[in-house]
């Protein structure tokens, strides 16, 4: 029997895969998805999404996940619980091993697998994501106005957020765990130089307070040059130590850079052809659910281009 090869195979429920999937499914490609152990992407562990156009209320991150995949389904896109542990690109058609041994044929493949927030790993931190503990100040920033909120991290990430968060917070605690800062120094000065934003430098958040609560009351640092204790009173903590792009499993296959983003071409074109990369692994700048969602789109015309250009 002909093994059963795919048009396409989108890796990633995140909206960038999602968008994908909705212009492939609707030029007839009968997309395959794969869903990984973070259903969803990061929208889905956030809250009210109010920069999303054509929801002027706002929307809930799950909420515009599951239409987003209604959406999908609708057109033919077929959704699929899946673990890619491998690759081959070497020969035509491209195949995917999944964890449980599956192969999957395709004929193109768009990458969507995100980038999953870099989190400092206490119980108390991943018990209160969603009930002040955030990685996304655009997203859930506004939910704090009017009350005193920390971001951990010392580099540009940090800096940016703790200026955004100004903008509601009445106090920002930036806290580091080192004394010299990885931010550039512009940003850096910037934040210095606004007089909402305080620096606690060698300074390492040990418990997130208020799990009984089920919100954020405040936190425990240790400074780690005298490992005094402390508690900061705080209604919010927003990490910006990083992002990790989840393209591991391509390294050495295709280009990545040196944090481990996949390096593009015209947007989405990795080296591979027939391999497209979009949204969050392979853009480290702009990182919105709106941008995901447009090069998700640019990833599926570029499939159709090149199957028409290749054959089906
Ligand atoms: P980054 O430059 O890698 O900085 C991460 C920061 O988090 C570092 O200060 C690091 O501390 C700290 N950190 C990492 N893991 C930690 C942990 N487990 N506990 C406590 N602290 C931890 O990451 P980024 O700020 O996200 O920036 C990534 C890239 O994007 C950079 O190239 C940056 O310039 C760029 N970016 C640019 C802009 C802009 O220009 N507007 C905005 C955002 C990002 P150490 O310093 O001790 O390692």
């Amino acid at each position: 029997m002909a093994q059963d090869i795919r048009d396409t195979v989108i890796l990633g429920t995140g909206c960038a895969g999602l968008t994908a999937a909705i212009y492939a499914a609707r030029a007839n490609l009968k997309p395959l998805v794969l869903e990984g152990h973070e259903p969803g992407g990061q929208l889905s562990i956030t809250t009210l999404v109010e920069n999303f156009p054509g929801w002027p209320e706002g929307i809930q991150g799950p909420d515009l996940i599951e239409k987003m995949k209604l959406q999908a389904t609708r057109f033919g896109a077929d959704i699929q619980m899946g673990h890619l542990h491998s690759v081959d690109f070497s020969k035509r058609p491209l195949t995917l091993y999944l964890s449980n041994k599956e192969a999957i044929h395709t004929r193109t493949l768009i990458i969507a697998s995100g980038a999953s927030a870099r989190w400092l790993g206490l119980p108390s931190e991943q018990a209160l994501i969603g009930h002040g503990v955030s990685s996304c100040a655009t997203c859930d920033g506004f939910f704090f106005s009017g009350k005193e909120i920390a971001v951990v991290g010392g580099g540009d990430s940090a800096m940016e957020e703790a200026l955004f968060l100004t903008r509601f917070a009445t106090k920002v605690s930036v806290i580091h765990r080192r004394e010299q800062f990885r931010s550039s120094r512009i940003m850096l000065d910037r934040a210095m130089a606004h007089d909402k934003i305080k620096f606690l430098t060698n300074t390492a958040v040990e418990e997130v307070l208020g799990v009984e609560k089920k919100e954020v009351t405040g936190l425990r640092l240790r400074n780690t040059a005298t490992q005094d204790e402390s508690v900061l009173p705080v209604s919010a903590m927003f990490l910006g130590i990083g992002h990790i792009p989840n393209a591991g499993m391509f390294k050495g296959l295709i280009d990545l850079d040196a944090d481990g983003y996949i390096k593009t071409t015209d947007q989405v074109l990795t080296k591979v052809p027939g391999v497209f990369a979009c949204g969050d692994v392979q853009d480290r700048r702009y990182r919105q659910a709106i941008t995901a969602a447009g090069s998700g789109c640019m990833a599926a015309l570029e499939v159709e281009k090149y199957l028409e250009e290749h054959g089906h």
